[in-house]
């Protein structure tokens, strides 16, 4: 049953992108229904996904038609273009492991 909440929430974040640019009203519709999908089944939102919709507004975004994305301070910011609210998803994690797959790097060649 889960499986299939996942692959219906899929389904209509698909077409909430599609209908996006003629009736972003029906993406918004579309987004609320897989939200409630995934609180009924107690699922995550696909990774895929995740960044696609308000967390506060439940509108679907669309970088450069509803959302501006930016980088800064180790942060990657979304802005809601339909209620102005700012998402901020830190990327300090992954900059630190690639800083050391790059030292050990480095240091295996060092090493031979
Ligand atoms: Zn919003």
């Amino acid at each position: 049953m889960i499986d299939i909440a996942i692959e219906r929430m899929d389904i209509l974040f698909n077409r909430a992108e599609m209908e996006f640019i003629t009736h972003p009203e029906r993406s918004h519709r579309y987004v609320e229904l897989a939200l409630k999908l995934s609180t009924k089944y107690n699922t995550k939102v696909p990774e895929k996904w995740k960044r696609r919709y308000c967390k506060k507004c439940k509108s679907f975004l669309s970088p450069g038609r509803n959302c501006t994305v930016r980088l800064v301070n180790s942060e990657v910011n979304i802005f809601c273009g339909e209620c102005g609210h700012a998402m901020k998803i830190p990327y300090r994690k992954e900059q630190k492991n690639k800083r050391r797959a790059k030292y050990e790097s480095i240091k295996k060649r060092n090493d031979e």
